[in-house]
C-alpha cells in the first residue's frame, strides 16, 4: 500500500467532501495510479484541472504517483484561447438559451447520452458543460466545465468568468431555437408575424434562415446584457 497527499487549490476545493477542503487529504493506493486518477477518485474531475505539481515540480495529469508524494493541484486558469464552442447537457436548456441569446455557438439535443456528448465534444473541440461531474471525468472529454449553480442565471455568470466570454458577446447573432446563425431582416418583410405591441415598439429585427424565427431587442435580451454588463463591472 502507498500513500499519496493532495492539496487542491482554490474552486477545485468545490469537489471535496467539506471536512477535506482547505487541508491536505492523504490517499492510499495500490499499484500504478496516475495523479488523474487520484484526483478524480477525490472527486475533481480531469478538465477542471490545470498546473500539476509533485513535490513542488511541474507534472503532466498523467504523472504515476509515487509513495509519499506531495501533490498540488491548480484549477485551470480561466480564459480559452479560441472562439468557445459549447455543447449543453439535456438538463441545461434554459443556459443554452441565454448562452445562446449572447451570440454563442451552443449544441444542445435531449436525446444525447453520455457516450454521444463525450463523442461529439471530442470529434468537435466542443466544451462540454454539466452538472454531472462524473460525465466530466470520461476519459474522451478534454475541454468542460461543472456548473456550480443550481439556477440558470448564476450558470451564465460562471461560463461568462470561467470563459472569459464578456469581450466576445454578439447579441442577435444566433438562433435560440436551433443555434443558425442570424441574418438583419427589414421590418416590413416580417410585419405579418409581429404581434401588435412588437410592431409598435420595435424597428430593429433579425431572422433565422433554417426555421424562420423572427428577434428583436426585447425584455430576454435586456435580461441577458444586464447580467453580461454586471459581470464586465465586476
Ligand atoms: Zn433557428
Amino acid at each position: 500500500m502507498s500513500t499519496a497527499y493532495f492539496f487542491f487549490h482554490g474552486r477545485l476545493n468545490d469537489f471535496l467532501e467539506r471536512d477535506k477542503r482547505g487541508q491536505i487529504v492523504s490517499v492510499d493506493f495500490q499499484g500504478e495510479q496516475s495523479v488523474k486518477h487520484l484526483a478524480e477518485s477525490l472527486g475533481a474531475p480531469h478538465p477542471e484541472i490545470g498546473e500539476v505539481r509533485v513535490n513542488g515540480r511541474i507534472e503532466a495529469l498523467n504523472f504515476i504517483t509515487q509513495d509519499g508524494d506531495s501533490v498540488d493541484l491548480f484549477p485551470i486558469p480561466n480564459g480559452f484561447d479560441s472562439e468557445p464552442r459549447f455543447l449543453l447537457d439535456c438538463h441545461l436548456g434554459r443556459l443554452t438559451a441565454h448562452l445562446r441569446a449572447l451570440g454563442f455557438d451552443c449544441l444542445y439535443e435531449n436525446d444525447f447520452d453520455d457516450p454521444d456528448m463525450a463523442e461529439i465534444v471530442a470529434a468537435e473541440g466542443r466544451i462540454l458543460l454539466t452538472r454531472d461531474r462524473r460525465l466530466l471525468m470520461r476519459k474522451k472529454v478534454e475541454h468542460g466545465y461543472c456548473l456550480r449553480s443550481l439556477d440558470s442565471m448564476g450558470q451564465l455568470k460562471e461560463c461568462i468568468l470561467r470563459f472569459d466570454l464578456a469581450r466576445r458577446i454578439r447579441p442577435f447573432h444566433r438562433c435560440l431555437k436551433c443555434n443558425h446563425p442570424l441574418e438583419p431582416v427589414e421590418k416590413e418583410k416580417v410585419l405579418h408575424l409581429l404581434e401588435p405591441l412588437t410592431k409598435k415598439y420595435y424597428d430593429e429585427f433579425h431572422q433565422c434562415p433554417a426555421c424562420g424565427q423572427v428577434y428583436w431587442k426585447g425584455s430576454h435580451y435586456v435580461r441577458m446584457k444586464q447580467a453580461a454588463e454586471e459581470l464586465r463591472g465586476g
